[in-house]
């Protein structure tokens, strides 16, 4: 509602004022969730066709004391309105880093890392030189660090993203493209902006079952036509059936993640399960 000329007057029905209170005291402990180190990321593998985990998405999990597992559904659509995003993406990517830097020593030193930005975070002044920073410090080689962002960066300025995205690159990191197909942007888009990579959203892949492609198939298969003409690498996500996998293959996809191989797990499990595998 307006407030500037008082002429939009919104009456709070009790519960819009139990919502309410409820987001303002789940901002308040956002901000003592950084103090108090109540977030903590999790690592899903990307593998490929012939079995080989090529690296990693990092995906924030909120241990709330008294709430529990609060999911980054709830929370970081929250905190990109309240701008919380800024200080809570900025630990994710330097939590990445360390791990990146952790792993090369290794036998892990190849894996890659995906991190999801958000597009207030991506549009943050200072971005490119805390991306940078962090490189850096943590002596990160090029290409392993990769940025998931949505097509909605686009909604902002173009140019400026693209700009951004190759100053970025510059830096030696990679880009892929989340849940492509889900929004508003034309498929035009992906030719225009510099993505190294382009994920299928789950949502598709979701509504294929027993080897039965869904009616807007066509869309993966356009997706998967423009990533191979334009050299984008592809990755699927959200698979959890092999029948779900041999569709993808069958259509020209060649790397998956998805409960079909692991869920997302703390770095020690995750370190274990491929342990047990390379084995
Ligand atoms: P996303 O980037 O599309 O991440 C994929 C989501 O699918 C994750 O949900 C993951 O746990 C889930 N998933 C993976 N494999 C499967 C599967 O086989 N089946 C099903 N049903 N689900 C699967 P999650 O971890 O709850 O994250 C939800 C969303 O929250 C993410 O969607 C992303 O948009 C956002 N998010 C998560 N971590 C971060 C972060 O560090 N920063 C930002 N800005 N956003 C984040
Ligand atoms: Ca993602
Ligand atoms: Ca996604
Ligand atoms: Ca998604």
């Amino acid at each position: 509602a307006k407030q500037a000329d008082g002429n939009d007057v919104c009456f709070f029905e009790p519960d819009m004022l139990a919502e309410v209170e409820q987001r303002f005291a789940l901002e308040q402990a956002l901000t003592q969730a950084l103090q108090q180190q109540e977030f903590l990321l999790v690592y899903q593998p990307q593998v490929t066709e012939a079995g080989k985990v090529l690296g990693v998405e990092a995906l924030i999990r909120w241990q709330h004391p008294e709430r529990g597992l609060v999911s980054p559904a709830y929370f970081i659509p929250l905190a990109e309105e309240s701008g919380q995003i800024e200080a809570i993406g900025r630990w994710v990517l330097q939590q990445a880093c360390q791990q990146l830097q952790r792993w090369q020593q290794t036998l892990f030193a190849d894996l890659t890392i995906a991190v999801n930005i958000s597009v207030r975070q991506f549009y943050q002044p200072d971005f490119v030189d805390m991306v940078a920073g962090l490189l850096q410090h943590y002596r990160i080689a090029p290409g392993l660090l990769k940025l998931e962002l949505t097509e909605s960066l686009v909604l902002t300025d173009l140019d400026d993203a693209v700009a951004r995205m190759q100053q970025l690159k510059a830096l030696g990191l990679r880009f892929a493209m989340d849940d492509f197909g889900t929004g508003y942007s034309s498929l035009s888009y992906l030719s225009r902006l510099p993505f190294d990579e382009v994920k299928i959203d789950q949502h598709f892949v979701r509504e294929c079952r027993d080897g039965h492609k869904p009616k807007d198939w066509v869309i993966v298969d356009a997706i998967i036509g423009i990533a191979n003409t334009f050299g984008m690498e592809l990755v699927a996500e959200g698979v959890e059936y092999k029948s779900q996998q041999q569709l993808l293959h069958a259509s020209g996809c060649y790397c998956y993640q998805g409960y079909l191989f692991a869920r997302p797990q703390p770095v020690t499990d995750f370190e274990h399960w491929l342990h047990q595998r390379q084995l």
